[in-house]
C-alpha cells in the first residue's frame, strides 16, 4: 500500500493522523474513485500499547494510510504532549458518517465480522437511518486463516467499495493488510465492535458520558470482562506523562 495523505504525529513511538469526519470522508472518496486498497485504522490508547509489543501490529498501523484518533485517551495525550488533535474520530460515529455519504455517492458498503447475525442486523438499521445506502454484503466469518479465501471471494463478487472489519484488534487490522488488496475493495476500515453498537447488542455511553470523555469507564462497567484490557490504560497515560519534554 502506499503511504498515508497526511503526516502523522507520534504517540509513544505509533502513528496518529490529525483528519476530522470530514476529511477522512473525503479521502475515501478520492480512493474510491481512484480504486486500488487503503487501509484505515480506528488507533485507541490499547491500540498503541498493543503496538509497542506486537511487531506484525505496528508495521501494519505504520503502513495504514490513515490511523485515526480514536478514544479520549489518543486527544488527551496528544494535547498533552503540545501536538492537539482537532477532533477525535470514534469508529463506530464513522460508520454512520460514511453510510450517510454512501447513500449520496453511491458506494458499497461490506459488514464483514462480529457474531452470527449482526452485521446482517447492523446492515438493517443503516439501511433505515441511511435512506438508499447500498450494503453490497455482510457477513460474520472470521480472521481464522482457513475463511480467508471464502471471505475475499465474498467481498469481491459483492462489489464492494468499502469494506467495514469487525473482528476487533489487532485481527482485523492485520486481516485487512493482507487481504484486501484482493478483494477488490477500494478501501478497508477495522471498526472493532460498531456492529455490536449498531444493531444494539452493545449499548452506546450516552451522550452526555461521551462528551466529557468516560465512555471508556461505561465500558468498563457494562462490560466488566474488560477490565484485563484496560488494565493497560493507566500504563499508557504514565508513559505519556513520562515522556514529555
Ligand atoms: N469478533 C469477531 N470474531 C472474532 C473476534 C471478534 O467477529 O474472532 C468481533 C466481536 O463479535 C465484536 C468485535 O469483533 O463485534 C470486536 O469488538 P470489541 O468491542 O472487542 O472491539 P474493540 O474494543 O477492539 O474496538
Amino acid at each position: 500500500m502506499a503511504t498515508a495523505p497526511v503526516p502523522a504525529l507520534r504517540i509513544l513511538g505509533i502513528p496518529i493522523h490529525d483528519v476530522t469526519y470530514e476529511e477522512t470522508l473525503g479521502w475515501i472518496g478520492r480512493w474510491v474513485a481512484e480504486g486500488g486498497p487503503h487501509q484505515i485504522a480506528t488507533v485507541n490508547p490499547e491500540f498503541v500499547m498493543a503496538a509497542r509489543r506486537d511487531e506484525a501490529f505496528r508495521a501494519v498501523l505504520e503502513q495504514a494510510h490513515l490511523c485515526l484518533p480514536d478514544g479520549v485517551g489518543i486527544t488527551l495525550a496528544a494535547r498533552y504532549l503540545g501536538r492537539p488533535l482537532r477532533q477525535r474520530v470514534a469508529g463506530v460515529d464513522l460508520v454512520e458518517a460514511i453510510a450517510a455519504r454512501a447513500a449520496r455517492e453511491g458506494w458499497r458498503l461490506f459488514l464483514l465480522g462480529a457474531a452470527p447475525g449482526v452485521a446482517d442486523r447492523a446492515a438493517g438499521v443503516l439501511r433505515a437511518r441511511y435512506r438508499g445506502v447500498t450494503i453490497a454484503g455482510t457477513y460474520a466469518g472470521s480472521p481464522r486463516p482457513e475463511e480467508r479465501e471464502g471471505i475475499v471471494r465474498r467481498v469481491r463478487d459483492a462489489g464492494t467499495d468499502v469494506l467495514l472489519v469487525a473482528y476487533g484488534a489487532p485481527a482485523q487490522d492485520l486481516w485487512i493488510a493482507r487481504n484486501l488488496a484482493r478483494t477488490g475493495a477500494a478501501v478497508g476500515i477495522g471498526v472493532g465492535g460498531a456492529f455490536d453498537y449498531l444493531a444494539g447488542v452493545v449499548p452506546r455511553a450516552p451522550a452526555w458520558i461521551r462528551r466529557i470523555g468516560f465512555e471508556w469507564l461505561y465500558r468498563l462497567v457494562r462490560q466488566p470482562w474488560r477490565w484485563r484490557r484496560q488494565l493497560v490504560l493507566p500504563q499508557f497515560a504514565l508513559l505519556v506523562l513520562l515522556r514529555r519534554g
